[in-house]
């Protein structure tokens, strides 16, 4: 299986060593020909074309810019739209949100936690997962509302919704891809940089795994 990840931005590498670690084949997408030969509708009509799409935690604002720029930002919301299976986090979720790519019911609010509560690490309850899942929070969003009933409430952190399924759309406000002990004081750029081979090997794929039986 080869799946494709958003690489504009933010914390894309982390999530191809953990795809690359479940044997899974990952494909960067850097501008619109990446995307244009790798993608085929219907999705699985082409032998070598990706089984689904991640979009990673980094800064949704200069993410959606870059979209935009590349012109990516209309292909990538017809082929979620057309059924391919898509796993949003933390700024990758807000980008499925109302108002940015819009094809998931749901209304976030950025950087909710305010300055000083901005990156913490729990371990929280996800529906069809487990009670006992590592959730690394960066600056991050929660989902002030879910719009629509196709879309489910996989998780409820504090009182406050931080993973929803829509279909084949999955997206977590946290980072599954960065450990507790990779969770930075405040960047996120320091957790992309810091990881290592073993603390990945240590990491909790459950979510990976949950999104890619979406894209089979
Ligand atoms: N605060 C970022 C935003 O609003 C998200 C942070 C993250 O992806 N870790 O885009």
């Amino acid at each position: 299986m080869k799946v494709a990840v958003l690489a504009l931005q933010g914390a894309f590498i982390e999530h191809e060593q953990v795809l690359q670690h479940l044997g899974v084949e990952t494909v960067e997408i850097r501008q619109l020909r990446d995307w244009q030969s790798c993608y085929s509708h219907p999705v699985g009509g082409q032998a070598d074309a990706v089984a689904g799409l991640i979009l990673p935690g980094g800064e949704s604002t200069v993410q959606m810019r870059l979209l935009r720029e590349l012109g990516l930002l209309a292909p990538i919301r017809q082929a979620i739209s057309n059924g391919l299976p898509v796993f949003g986090t933390c700024a990758g979720m807000i980008l499925l949100s109302e108002g940015r790519l819009g094809t998931m019911d749901i209304r976030v609010r950025r950087n909710a936690y305010g300055r000083q509560l901005g990156s913490f690490h729990t371990i929280g309850s996800v529906k069809g997962i487990g009670d006992d899942v590592p959730m690394t929070f960066i600056r991050a969003p929660y989902i002030e509302e879910v719009t629509s009933a196709d879309c489910e409430v996989l998780s409820v952190v504090d009182g406050h919704i931080v993973a929803a399924r829509q279909g084949r759309q999955l997206a977590t406000a946290f980072h599954p891809e960065l450990t507790e002990q990779q969770a930075p004081s405040g960047e996120l750029s320091t957790a992309s940089r810091d990881i290592s081979r073993q603390s990945l090997l240590d990491n909790d794929t459950r979510l990976h795994q949950y999104f890619l039986s979406l894209c089979e």
